[in-house]
């Protein structure tokens, strides 16, 4: 599976040519290859239409951008940690989050409130007021509503709804 993943990577990489001419093995290519790409934006994919570059169809979408191209590929969870990723654990729990918040559950984690503040999902006062009120236990009515509204613009924006 991983060398899979491996040429579809190269292929789309800057190494590719050097790659294709036999003047690099495919290890020595994908090492080069995988420091050419970052995470660009993470969400979930209610169609089943998606597949990662290796072939596997996904639910939770990593779009990587290549630095050195501006060109976008997605892949999937399954290969996520072939790529230099610093926010490798983050993203997982951000997946996490979406699985419980795609089932209704009303819970935000502090990695999925940052994350949304970063992409402009939501605003910094609704940063804060997550960040405050889900270390509470018990909520008022008003703080409630609002809790279930920014959760609610949260699940639109990475499609969760
Ligand atoms: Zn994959």
């Amino acid at each position: 599976m991983s060398e899979l993943f491996q040429k579809a990577l190269v292929k789309i990489s800057t190494i590719s040519e050097d790659y294709k001419s036999n003047k690099l093995t495919l290890q020595s290519a994908y090492s080069l290859a995988r420091n050419e790409w970052e995470v660009s934006f993470i969400d979930y994919n209610n169609n089943n239409d998606e597949n990662c570059i290796c072939g596997h169809y996904i639910k939770n979408l990593v779009y990587i951008e290549n630095k050195n191209l501006g060109t976008e590929a997605i892949i999937g969870n399954c290969c996520m940690k072939q790529i230099n990723i610093n926010d490798y654990e983050m993203i997982k729990k951000i997946f996490k989050n979406f699985n419980e918040l795609k089932n209704n559950e009303l819970k935000l984690k502090k990695e999925t409130i940052n994350y949304a503040h970063q992409k402009n999902i939501i605003n910094d006062w609704e940063k804060s007021f997550c960040l405050d009120v889900c270390k509470k236990k018990n909520m008022t009515l008003a703080q409630g509503k609002k809790w279930r509204s920014v959760i609610d613009k949260i699940k639109i924006g990475f499609k969760l709804i």
